[in-house]
């Protein structure tokens, strides 16, 4: 028997070489059940006794997602945003916590309403700044840093090992959400990271079905004991169908990220400096201040998602949304499917976002329909 351990492309494309004793079927089963009979000894017989706590198939999504990320475990939840309220809910009260100033609107949201609410102690850093996040560390104090890279909607990108080393240096957790480029692509736990977290309904599931979020951690203990219960006790497990949806998706995430890079590159180069547009920002092109950094740790590919920024006004940016024919005018990323949105339309009036900015997530579609399709939307859209 060999002992060449297959590379994660494998391990994934086999959902870990599932293979059922019984029958021989290479795709595992969805167990859909809410309690759990004990044994003779009136003992529970897997880790789990009734819904909340997870069961077969959301434990095999998280082995997987275990394997991709280098974890000592993964923690699946029924949204990215359950996940990132966990570890919010899981801080002590009145914890210090670091976290960027514009990133993902609905994680900002929950940061700014525990502040509000007294529960904890937030400073905010721009994004991707190192000397701006070492400012707002209070060794000792500080318990969380939350770095969000690439992060929304401009992508900037941070250092996840120097992020790492300001972080331990005051005794506080780094996690990163590297939603916008699966790990696949960004090993976060590698450059340092405490915790990853991701959006699984991105580019993980892949194919706009479920939404759900991950938690992936380097080493267990209480932290993580507190997260687990409090997903046990809020009911806000990845549901079991979802979780099949989820390592079925897994399967291709190998390709599909590829094909998405390739894509989002070839758009981008085409488009940057267009008559068009004021500014193309995607850390895939030398001209995005994050590139540097990008190479060394997207080692995986800089993903399928990037900004533009239109000349004209707000209304020329919504109409080029409006004009789309083959990218969907649909919030989300990661898909298999293009789509754009208006940023500033869908995070809310009061985020700090340009007008104008466009958000494209590249899908696995062909790039000449893709870039054809931008193109008669531009057109269209500054017509006079
Ligand atoms: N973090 C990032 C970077 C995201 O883009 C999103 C969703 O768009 C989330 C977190 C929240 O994840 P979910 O929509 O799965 O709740």
């Amino acid at each position: 028997m060999s002992n060449r351990k297959p590379a994660l492309a494998t391990r994934l494309a086999q959902a870990l070489r599932y293979l059922d004793a019984d029958t021989g079927a290479v795709i595992p089963p969805i167990q859909p059940v809410a309690t759990y009979a004990r044994d003779e000894a009136y003992q529970p017989r897997k880790p789990y006794w009734y819904r909340r706590d997870g069961n077969e198939t959301t434990a095999h999504a998280e082995a997987i997602i275990a394997q991709l990320e280098d974890a000592a475990e993964a923690l699946l939840f029924s949204s990215g945003m359950s996940a990132a309220s966990a570890v919010i809910d899981a801080m002590a009260a009145g914890a210090h916590v670091v976290v960027p100033e514009v990133m993902y609107h609905g994680v900002l949201d929950r940061f700014q309403n525990a502040a509000a609410k007294k529960r904890l102690e937030v400073t905010y850093y721009p994004a991707g700044d190192l000397a701006a996040m070492a400012g707002a560390m209070r060794p000792g104090q500080t318990r969380l840093v939350w770095a969000e890279t690439p992060n929304n909607p401009y992508w900037e990108v941070t250092d996840i090992a120097a992020a790492a080393a300001i972080a331990h240096g005051a005794g506080a957790l780094l996690l990163t959400d590297c939603t916008g480029t699966a790990p696949c692509a960004t090993r976060a736990l590698e450059f340092g990271a405490d915790i990853s977290f991701h959006s699984a309904t991105k580019y993980l599931n892949g194919h706009s079905d479920i939404t759900a979020g991950v938690l992936s951690m380097r080493e267990t203990g209480d932290f993580w004991d507190d997260l687990i219960l409090t997903r046990k006790l809020q009911g806000t497990v990845l549901q079991s169908f979802d979780a099949w949806l989820l390592i079925r998706g897994m399967r291709t995430l190998f390709l599909r990220y590829e094909r998405a890079t390739e894509n989002a590159l070839t758009f981008a180069r085409h488009f940057e400096g267009h008559q068009a547009l004021e500014a193309v920002l995607y850390p895939g092109l030398p001209s995005h201040p994050g590139h540097e950094i990008a190479m060394r740790q997207t080692r995986g590919g800089f993903g399928g998602m990037l900004s533009v920024i239109t000349t004209g006004t707000e209304r020329t940016a919504i109409d080029v949304v409006r004009a789309c024919e083959v990218f969907y005018p649909a919030t989300s990323l990661g898909g298999v499917e293009s789509l754009v949105e208006h940023r500033k339309t869908v995070s809310g009036e009061g985020f700090p976002v340009h007008p104008r900015l466009l958000r494209l997530s590249i899908g696995i579609e062909d790039v000449a329909d893709l870039i054809a399709d931008f193109e008669q939307a531009l057109e269209r859209a500054l017509a006079p």
